[in-house]
C-alpha cells in the first residue's frame, strides 16, 4: 500500500515534468489510465551491466532483432534520447524519451541500468529502429521526429 502509494507520486511527478512536452487532452489522459493497468501487471526486469557497450543478459533467447536494435541504442544512446515513445511509456511510467524503453538510467560511473521494457514492446522497438536507420540514412534528428510523429502519434 505504502510502495503503490510512493510509485503513483513518482508517475504523479514524471506527469507533471512531462507536461511541458507532452500535450494530451484530458480524454487521452482518461483512456491511458487502462494502459497503466496493462503495463503494471507486467513488472519490468532491471539489470545492470559495467558498461554500455556490455548487453544484459536478458537478451539471451530473445530474437535478433530484438538484440540489434538494443546493441543500436547502446550505440547512439544521445540520440535515441531526443525522440519521444508513443507507446504510452511516457505517460504511464514516467519515461522521458525512447531511450527509458531500453535504459532506465546510465550512471556517472558509466554503469547501465537496463530495463527489459522494449523486448515486450513492438512499438519501443520499432521507434528506435526507425530512428538509427533515418539516421544513417543522413536525416537530421527534426525529421526523424518528425517521420516517428506522423507514424505513432495519431
Ligand atoms: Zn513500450
Ligand atoms: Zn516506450
Amino acid at each position: 500500500m505504502k510502495s503503490s502509494k510512493r510509485l503513483f507520486l513518482i508517475l504523479l511527478v514524471g506527469m507533471l515534468w512531462l507536461s511541458g512536452c507532452a500535450s494530451k487532452s484530458i480524454n487521452q489522459m482518461d483512456t491511458e489510465q487502462n494502459e497503466q493497468e496493462n503495463h503494471e501487471s507486467i513488472p519490468d526486469t532491471q539489470e545492470k551491466t559495467a558498461a554500455i557497450n556490455e548487453l544484459p543478459s536478458f537478451l539471451e533467447g530473445q530474437t535478433e532483432r530484438t538484440i540489434n536494435i538494443y546493441a543500436g541504442v547502446a550505440k547512439f544512446p544521445d540520440l535515441v534520447q531526443l525522440v519521444p515513445c508513443y507507446c504510452g511509456c511516457m505517460e504511464t511510467l514516467g519515461h522521458q524519451s525512447n531511450l527509458n524503453c531500453f535504459i532506465q538510467r546510465i550512471n556517472q560511473d558509466g554503469t547501465v541500468v537496463w530495463t527489459d521494457h522494449a523486448t515486450r514492446c513492438e512499438t519501443c522497438l520499432d521507434i528506435a529502429a526507425t530512428t538509427i536507420y533515418e539516421m544513417n540514412n543522413g536525416k537530421t534528428i527534426k525529421d526523424v521526429r518528425e517521420i516517428i510523429n506522423q507514424k505513432y502519434n495519431q
